[in-house]
């Protein structure tokens, strides 16, 4: 069986083309057009651009995933789509080109929730060849890798861009919501304070490459929520708003303005002039306020693990390229007997693999959507 997946939940448009057969799955393509800079000029995502975008995109890298699979659009057998959540007018380029792809060549159709592509990734186990391993996230990749479907139950931590969530999986289908964010995603507080600093967008990496070499004890930011299931950010992102004056920064706008990009800041003067003379406190703030997230993250998902009594845990979205919350997650969970499993970096970010694996998975237990279904901005997991 052949599946062909679209995944238009946001700004990035992905195209995948996933084969199952009884020895189990091979990706044949993976295509991601990135829409960052279309843009960053207004300071956040706009959907009348994001989905003029997708229209665009989509059928470039659908030739080019046919292409790479070496098959043809009328040789696949379902086509799926990311169905919610997410922009209504982002989604609906997706599913419409999905539904247009199985009217006319007379095909099955799959909607698929974009959290649960997240939340199974960690099963979609990697034979990549190393090389390809280093390839950027937002690059495309056609290859042969192999992808078991087993969903052993596991305690999934969801940390992306716009979601934060703890669920317990018992199974495909089989999901209970335990916490979540009641205000910012733990990649918006990346993202936002990234922004503060004058660092570039998307601001997770930016910050986990300064914080290499910092001291991430040097500023006791909070943790917030202790004891809850459910998550807050924005405390943590206020508490580095307000320190910057006091160690002499000029923090840049936080929302509503664009901040300063890269080059300002690298050029000076205008921008956050005491990190350019002094790098060690720009490391020391993106350590600490690093560590405050990945405090929070770890300890909660532990002790949801214990409480649930799950000996796997696994993490999942764009937050989980974090290699720093990578090693500390499997420490902590060692020293627990528990398991860990996280996603490659290609996999982290948003993608089209993940929306394919989770209808491969689902059409094998006999799920199938009907033409009519509606996508649903505010789609729940559980
Ligand atoms: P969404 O689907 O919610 O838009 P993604 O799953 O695409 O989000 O993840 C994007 C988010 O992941 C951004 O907020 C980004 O800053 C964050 N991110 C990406 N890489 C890292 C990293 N290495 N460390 C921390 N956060 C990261
Ligand atoms: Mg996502």
């Amino acid at each position: 069986m052949t599946v062909l997946a679209l995944e238009t939940s946001c700004d990035e448009t992905a195209v995948a083309i996933l084969r199952g057969d009884r020895s189990g799955h091979a990706l044949f393509a993976s295509e991601v057009a990135s829409q960052v800079a279309a843009h960053e000029k207004y300071g956040g995502i706009v959907p009348e651009i994001a989905s003029r975008n997708h229209l665009i995109h989509a059928p470039r890298l659908l030739d080019r995933a046919a292409s790479a699979a070496k098959t043809r659009l009328s040789e696949i057998d379902v086509f799926a789509a990311t169905t919610g959540p997410g922009l209504a007018s982002s989604l609906m380029i997706g599913a419409s080109i999905a539904k247009g792809l199985t009217i006319g060549f007379g095909k099955r159709y799959l909607g698929i929730n974009h959290l649960e592509g997240h939340l199974l990734s960690p099963f979609f186990v990697d034979a990549t060849p190393s090389s390809r391993k280093s390839e950027p996230c937002d690059g495309g990749v056609a290859s042969t890798m192999r992808a078991q479907g087993d969903i052993k139950p596991n305690l999934s931590l969801i940390v992306s861009g716009g979601h934060t969530m703890l669920v317990a999986v018992r199974g495909l289908a089989n999901y209970q919501l335990i916490g979540h964010t009641v205000d910012d995603a733990a990649g918006e507080a990346f993202d936002k304070v990234a922004k503060m600093l004058g660092l570039g967008y998307p601001g997770g990496p930016e910050i986990e490459k300064y914080a290499r070499g910092g001291d991430p004890k040097r500023f006791d930011f909070p943790r917030s929520m202790p004891g809850s299931e459910n998550f807050s950010f924005s405390g943590l992102k206020t508490a580095v708003r307000y320190l910057l004056p006091k160690i002499g920064v000029i923090p840049s706008e936080v929302e509503g303005s664009r901040g300063v990009t890269k080059e300002e800041f690298q050029r000076g003067p205008s921008t956050p002039l005491c990190f350019a003379r002094d790098n060690k406190l720009l490391a020391d703030l993106c350590a600490s306020f690093q560590q405050a997230i990945i405090d929070v993250l770890v300890t909660k998902t532990i002790e949801a693990a214990q409480k649930y009594r799950v000996d796997l845990v696994t993490i999942s979205g764009g937050v989980s390229c974090n290699q720093e919350l990578r090693r500390q997650m499997g420490d902590a969970s060692s020293r627990k007997g528990i398991e860990f499993r996280g996603v490659e970096p290609w996999l982290c970010t948003d993608n089209a693999a993940m929306i394919a694996f989770a209808a491969l998975l689902r059409l094998r237990a006999g799920f199938e959507s009907q033409l009519t279904e509606e996508i649903n901005p505010n789609l729940t997991l559980a």
